[in-house]
């Protein structure tokens, strides 16, 4: 694998910046180009504005976001609360996976609690399944790849499932040296602050993110701060199973050796 490429694909403008954009700006450091994608436009978060105003706002925070990051800014394909597991979405995410050609695909846990997350993570998978695949046609119409990825899952919001289970991450990322960039991003979303704070009880998306960072971090029993992941498994995706981010992360990347005893145990 020689294509030094990642891209990091959320539901919604934000997403990314919560879990996924400290493993993003490392890669860019280690040399890889970096890619930013939200699937959704932001439309359905906040009471303030009519949809496609706040989808206009959101869209030019997002890019706001993505230029803090240094990364290339794709632009959403559908609305809020309309991402499903669709032959339309597939098809115009598959493109944007072939034109990208991701060596790391980092995206949202397979578990969630909301449903744009977990259908985002489905979508994802098929998207990056079919890159080498000529007879599966995406919109608009881009050639095959033939290249390995890896894809990555994030840790879901509140690190727990939807039937409140916590979820253990498989790797942690040291993301202290980048904390300062990747809060500043996510402070580019300025029209989630008052939104989250009344919807979802976050209190302050800020510290929500903190807070989220500073606990993945005692997890580690290493990093103060830090991102968790799992990383799919290989079949359909790469000829072998490796890792990538631990080749590009080096010290700033630990494997967690219990996730990985309980693999081999099969619990
Ligand atoms: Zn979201």
């Amino acid at each position: 694998m020689t294509n030094r490429v990642a891209i990091a694909i959320g539901a919604h403008p934000d997403d990314i910046e919560f879990n996924m954009a400290g493993t993003l700006l490392l890669l860019k450091k280690a040399g890889y180009e970096i890619h930013y994608l939200t699937l959704a436009s932001g439309n359905c978060g906040g009471a303030e504005y009519d949809g496609p105003t706040l989808s206009t706002i959101r869209n030019a925070e997002a890019r706001g976001a993505a230029k803090i990051l240094g990364a290339e800014f794709h632009l959403c394909v559908k609305n809020d609360l309309e991402i499903f597991y669709d032959l339309d979405t597939l098809r115009r995410l598959a493109a944007i996976i072939r034109e990208v050609k991701p060596m790391v695909v980092l995206t949202h846990s397979p578990q969630d609690y909301m449903e744009d997350h977990t259908n985002t993570c489905r979508l994802v998978v098929t998207a990056a399944f079919a890159r080498g695949m000529p007879n599966f046609k995406t919109i608009p119409s881009r050639a095959i790849v033939n290249s390995d990825t890896v894809i990555y899952h994030a840790m879901p919001h509140s690190l727990r499932d939807p039937l409140r289970r916590r979820i253990i991450p498989g790797a942690f990322v040291n993301t202290a040296s980048v904390h300062k960039t990747k809060h500043a991003a996510l402070a580019a979303h300025k029209s989630q602050q008052k939104w989250l704070d009344v919807s979802q009880g976050l209190n302050c998306y800020l510290l929500a993110m903190e807070d989220m960072s500073l606990a993945v971090g005692r997890m580690s029993r290493k990093f103060k701060h830090a991102e968790g992941w799992r990383r799919h498994l290989h079949y359909g995706f790469s000829a072998a199973d490796v890792d990538p981010l631990r080749e590009a992360l080096e010290k700033n990347y630990q494997v967690n050796k219990a996730y990985e005893r309980d693999l081999e145990k099969g619990t």
